[in-house]
């Protein structure tokens, strides 16, 4: 009776360390990134390898794990002098997915076109990332489906082509800031890209807020988040701070595929379930935007 009772007791102390162990773990983020191998306006002042391996290197840095690169491979006509970087994302360990081959709206265009431009785009994973599980698919602007007929066509379509989605709970619309940085740089403007700077940061702050809001309305919880990024050059610039401050507001960092492991995301990895249509079942705040227009900077 007494080891049964003691065991016990050893039992309750292991699952309150273990509980702890994962309060003090705090909330976690996977990053993601869109748009390889070439996202918005190229600043005079770098390439594409170059933007890559910086957001490589400030990942390796940070102590992040592999995260996924989704791909256009017609940036590869457009721009054949980026094609290393996606050569760099794979030496380094990180796994590339599909963003379609023309980064095609599905809410713009047919079922039929969209599915097209999603195959299109498969001989560039073969290519670069064969050996590696390259089956997750980012949709294009995050358009999955204008009606639901579409939206269920896809999910049956990416289902009967293996596919997992890649879903996006946490957003603070890093690629505003590309073009109007690039723009910056070509004039010398410090007092503009310091503004930008400012903003970025504030505004993923702000975010983070956000997004625990509108998991703790709908899930009641914090749920591992899955960052949207894109591989522009001023995110290139900013990673560093952007992940000091993500530590700072406690987060620890996870790749995509196990933050999908929690129920949350489970019909993004079982699309053989019905699209899901989230409840909030308390009001939650607006999406944080900078306080002034991004796009009028150093114009
Ligand atoms: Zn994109």
């Amino acid at each position: 009776m007494r080891v049964r009772i003691l065991s016990e007791i050893v039992f309750a102390g292991i699952v309150l360390g273990w509980a702890a162990g994962a309060l003090a773990q705090g909330p976690q983020i996977a990053f993601t990134w869109d748009d390889l191998p070439a996202h918005s306006a190229l600043p005079a002042n770098t390439t594409r390898v170059e933007i890559g391996k910086k957001i490589l290197a400030a990942m390796k840095a940070g102590g992040l794990p592999p995260a996924y690169g989704f791909v256009n491979g017609v940036q590869l006509e457009h721009e054949p002098l980026s094609e290393p970087m996606l050569r760099d994302w794979r030496a380094a360990g990180f796994p590339l997915g599909n963003h379609a081959y023309t980064h095609m709206n599905l809410n713009q265009r047919s079922l039929e076109d969209w599915e097209a431009d999603v195959l299109k785009n498969e001989p560039v994973l073969q290519k670069y990332a064969a050996g590696s599980d390259w089956h997750w698919m980012r949709y294009p602007y995050l358009a999955e489906g204008n009606t639901a007929e579409k939206s269920a066509g896809a999910r049956k379509f990416l289902l009967a082509h293996g596919y997992k989605v890649a879903d996006v709970t946490m957003s603070f619309g890093d690629y505003m800031y590309n073009e109007p940085y690039a723009r910056c740089v070509a004039k010398n403007d410090a007092a503009g890209i310091a503004k930008l700077e400012e903003s970025y940061l504030k505004v993923a702050d702000a975010e983070v807020d956000h997004s625990r809001a509108v998991a703790k309305a709908v899930w009641g919880n914090d749920i591992p988040y899955v960052l949207l990024m894109h591989v522009g050059a001023m995110d290139a610039e900013m990673l560093p701070k952007l992940i000091e401050l993500y530590k700072k507001r406690g987060f620890t960092f996870v790749t995509l595929q196990d933050a999908e492991k929690d129920p949350a995301y489970a019909a993004d990895v079982d699309l053989s379930l019905p699209a899901p249509a989230w409840v909030r079942n308390a009001p939650v705040p607006p999406q944080p935007k900078p306080d002034f227009d991004v796009n009028a900077v150093c114009k």
